[in-house]
């Protein structure tokens, strides 16, 4: 495969803080495709799925997948990425898929404790823990489906390193 890492899951499974270090241990570029849409329309998530609706972001952030893709990037995707099945195909055919896997409580406990890094409009207006559950009963499948690597999101991030390190380079 070529030298691209995509790591998919939900919010709060630790893309950002997983991907940043790892992206410096590959010596890869670290992109964020929710941060690369908040740049090109020059407003935030929320606003931008008021204004114009999540079909407007979904097809934004399909259009910064596949900018971004290039060698030695690591992309860190926004949650939904893998709705589309035009995304799963494209990230399967040119790189790496890490999927950070974490149950509806995890996810929960982690984004209670950070809702201003979090901040999107709730998906289903329902708690947290039941939305996430919600959300992962739908995209479960299809992180599987397209993941070349699963990971446990809990384990400790030196860990999750090695491990997708190692993976990657016996691979090669
Ligand atoms: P994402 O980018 O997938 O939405 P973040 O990287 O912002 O998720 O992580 C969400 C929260 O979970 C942060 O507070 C972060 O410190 C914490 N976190 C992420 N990965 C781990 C981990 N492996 N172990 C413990 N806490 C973690
Ligand atoms: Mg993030």
């Amino acid at each position: 495969k070529k030298p691209i890492i995509y790591l998919i899951g939900a919010r709060g499974a630790g893309k950002t803080t997983l991907g940043k270090p790892l992206s410096h241990a590959l010596l890869y570029d670290f992109i964020d495709t929710d941060a690369r849409v908040t740049q090109q329309c020059q407003m935030s998530i929320a606003e931008l799925v008021e204004r114009s609706g999540w079909d407007c972001f979904r097809e934004l952030e399909s259009d910064v997948l596949r900018q971004v893709s290039q060698p030695q990037h690591l992309v860190s995707t926004g949650g939904g990425i893998v709705m589309a099945p035009e995304n799963r195909a494209f990230m399967q055919s040119t790189g790496w898929v890490v999927y950070l896997r974490a149950t509806a409580e995890v996810l929960a406990e982690r984004l209670s404790h950070t809702p201003q890094a979090h901040q999107r409009p709730s998906l289903t207006g329902k708690c947290i823990v039941g939305e996430m559950a919600e959300v992962l009963q739908k995209r479960e499948p299809l992180y599987l489906e397209c993941a070349d690597i699963v990971v446990d999101a809990t384990r400790p991030i030196p860990e999750l390193i090695d491990h997708i390190c190692n993976r990657i380079h016996t691979a090669a």
